[in-house]
């Protein structure tokens, strides 16, 4: 069955794929990173993936990870990381032991729990941080950092850098690039106290409820909306900010042009909706 409600959205270093609507299913994939943000109800698409970040308990997020263990014991697929909110994880642990009772089975996936200021790598010169995400279960944001080499300043426009190295000075040294801050749910918290998430070079935020009269609602459920990101415009420093998880009250084409009367001329150009096209610009 084809699924309306999936997307690709491609930006300058990795492609994301998925969906995602408040309450329903939200699960995102991006396979240069070999992660996937959100499980939803495990796509078959994410079963072959080594790397999960759940951002909190709500099934809408969370409740493939048993099918997600169950399919790759099934394919023998070794391995896997389940990575949740470190106040959730031995509840994560007990509710797959329970499943593997149930199943009489033992899986091989791990969960690991991340706390704030947590940093797992994830290979291939990738780490992720975890952040504080307000919501009303325990909840992580994810920040993906690439490490890279750039020449020491001192060593910046000299000719003799080869000769330099061959010698054994160390004239590189490593930074990290943060590519992707994925907030997962929560409130706008997280738009005043995190730095993080406006450096990003992609930022996946989301933007719950959109319409007037709404804003109490997100307020009372802690999530976003869209008026808390436009209040930010000035601080957004990030090349792509995709919106994420919209209430199923709004049609595909009420969220595109409501958020298009509201944005400011700042970020219209920056943003994508988690939608598929024709809705995905404003
Ligand atoms: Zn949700
Ligand atoms: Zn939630």
């Amino acid at each position: 069955m084809l699924d309306k409600d999936f997307f690709t959205i491609p930006t300058e270093h990795f492609t994301i794929e998925g969906r995602s609507r408040a309450g329903h299913e939200t699960y995102f994939r991006v396979r240069e990173l070999g992660a996937v943000l959100d499980i939803g109800r495990c796509p078959d698409m994410a079963i072959g993936m080594p790397n999960i970040f759940v951002t909190h308990a709500h099934l809408d997020h969370a409740l493939g990870i048993p099918f997600y263990a169950g399919q790759r014991h099934l394919q023998r697929i070794a391995g896997g990381r389940v990575f949740v909110p470190s106040e959730a994880a031995d509840d994560f642990r007990a509710l797959m032991a329970l499943h593997e009772k149930l199943e009489d089975t033992g899986y091989d996936i791990e969960i690991v729990g991340v706390g704030e200021g947590d940093v797992v790598s994830i290979g291939k010169g990738h780490e992720v941080r975890g952040h504080r995400a307000t919501h009303r279960v325990a909840a992580r944001g994810y920040e993906f950092l690439e490490v890279r080499h750039h020449l020491r300043p001192e060593f910046v426009g000299r000719d003799d850098i080869s000769e330099l190295r061959r010698r054994g000075e160390k004239v590189a040294e490593e930074y990290r690039q943060p590519l992707l801050f994925y907030t997962g749910d929560t409130d706008r918290g997280i738009l005043e106290s995190n730095e993080a998430l406006y450096r990003a070079e992609v930022l996946i935020i989301e933007c719950s409820f959109i319409a007037d009269g709404h804003q109490d609602r997100a307020a009372r459920y802690r999530h976003i909306h869209f008026d808390d990101i436009a209040e930010f415009a000035e601080r957004f420093e990030n090349r792509l900010i995709v919106l994420t998880h919209f209430s199923r009250r709004y049609s595909r084409a009420e969220i595109r042009d409501e958020i298009r009367r509201r944005c400011p001329p700042l970020l219209r150009e920056r943003i994508r909706l988690a939608l598929p096209e024709p809705f995905q610009r404003l």
